[in-house]
């Protein structure tokens, strides 16, 4: 499923030089982006950066100031949010509480003036889907904060939106019950062939539920790509940051062969090598930010010499259960941090405090980046 990578098919949601502006201050810049039909896609960015009223522009709760929203190829300008093809479940998914939770499923669809017995079917039918039809005749208040969460979900799909609009839907929830919760979203997303898309601060939420990921920053977009790419090729030292824990390394753009990028790196003392094009000029500043997982730590000398090497001291050790993290500081002063997983460190010659180490990385092991 990668309909983006398919230039015969056309994009469903599309952001065309979207701006957004409260007085003086703007909250998205001249933004443009494309979204797929049968899409999970995720737009992820720190509070405030703009991505709740991007999905409001989509819902129909603010008109953006310049620029269009189009849907299917309809301009969207000017359609009120309950004529638009699409539904929006909030953030704190209020729930009517003197409602049960069939009436509270049945809501929208009674206002359209749903015939009777399709409100009952299409109630049924939504109760099925998130495994509540054991607790319809219940008041909100005497379901657990996961319950409430689907009976939302179930709430804002009873209508057969062309696309859900989810704003941090899991946030009031637990950390096991959102994960949990995060595989019932795609499971479902996957089942009704439906359009999801959903705002969160949250980026191993967007990395799990995601098909695509847009990063924001201040009212931008910074890179769109699969959870894999976002993770492994960061076009710039924000998304790098953002997403998980990573090494990121100054230094200045050398002379390399071609296929290659080289940069000079005060902080390891030699020069890194990387399997990438450049674009940018030698001795530009760019940055070498490599996930601490690909960086191998071993008491014994690498016997390759084509793999980029490093020598240090262990300095601490952070224990998480599934990985250690170890910290090694150079003869530089700069510190590398280096995953071991520890079903291998159980086995192998453990690594311990202020040993002596070799940390080696391969020439795909990480990227260079000049922003
Ligand atoms: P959060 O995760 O905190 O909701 P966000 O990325 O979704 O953050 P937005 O809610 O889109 O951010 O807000 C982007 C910026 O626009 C913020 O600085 C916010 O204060 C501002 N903003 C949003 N709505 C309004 C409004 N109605 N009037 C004035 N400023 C607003």
């Amino acid at each position: 499923f990668a309909p983006w990578n398919d230039p015969g098919v056309k994009p469903f949601i599309e952001f065309r030089h979207v701006t957004k502006r409260f007085g003086e201050f703007v909250a998205v810049d001249d933004l443009s982006l494309q979204i797929y039909e049968r899409e999970f896609f995720a737009l992820l960015g720190p509070s405030g950066c703009g991505k709740t009223t991007l999905m409001r522009m989509l819902g129909g709760f603010d008109e953006p100031t310049d620029g269009q929203v189009l849907l299917d190829g309809q301009d969207l300008g000017g359609i009120p949010p309950y004529r638009r093809p699409t539904n929006m479940m909030f953030q704190s998914y209020a729930l009517f509480p003197h409602m049960s939770v069939w009436d509270n499923i049945a809501f929208g669809l009674r206002q359209d003036g749903t015939p009777k017995a399709e409100i009952k079917a299409r109630v049924e039918e939504m109760l099925a889907l998130v495994k509540l039809e054991k607790f319809a005749r219940r008041k909100p208040q005497q379901l657990s904060g996961g319950q409430r969460q689907r009976v939302a979900l179930a709430r804002s799909l009873a209508k057969k939106p062309k696309v859900l609009l989810l704003d941090e839907p899991l946030g009031a929830l637990d950390k096991k019950l959102r994960e949990e919760t995060q595989f019932e979203l795609t499971d479902l997303q996957m089942k009704l062939g439906m359009t999801f898309l959903i705002v969160t601060h949250d980026q191993e939420e967007a990395m799990t539920v995601a098909d695509r990921i847009a990063v924001m920053d201040q009212g931008r977009i910074v890179q769109v790509a699969t959870p894999a790419e976002i993770y492994e090729q960061p076009n710039s030292r924000y998304v790098a940051d953002f997403i998980g824990d990573i090494n990121i390394l100054e230094g200045h753009l050398a002379p390399a062969p071609p296929g290659s990028t080289r940069l000079e790196c005060a902080a390891t003392g030699a020069n890194v090598e990387v399997r990438q094009e450049t674009a940018a000029p030698t001795g530009g500043q760019a940055w070498f930010a490599i996930r601490p997982e690909k960086v191998r730590i071993s008491l014994d000398a690498p016997t390759d010499p084509s793999v980029n090497a490093v020598r240090g001291e262990v300095w601490d050790i952070g224990y998480l259960g599934d990985v250690s993290i170890y910290h090694v500081r150079l003869s530089t002063g700069a510190t590398l941090k280096a995953t071991i997983t520890n079903a291998t460190r159980l086995v192998e010659r453990p690594i311990t405090w202020e040993d002596k180490v070799w940390l080696t990385w391969s020439h795909d092991a990480g990227v260079i980046l000049t922003r």
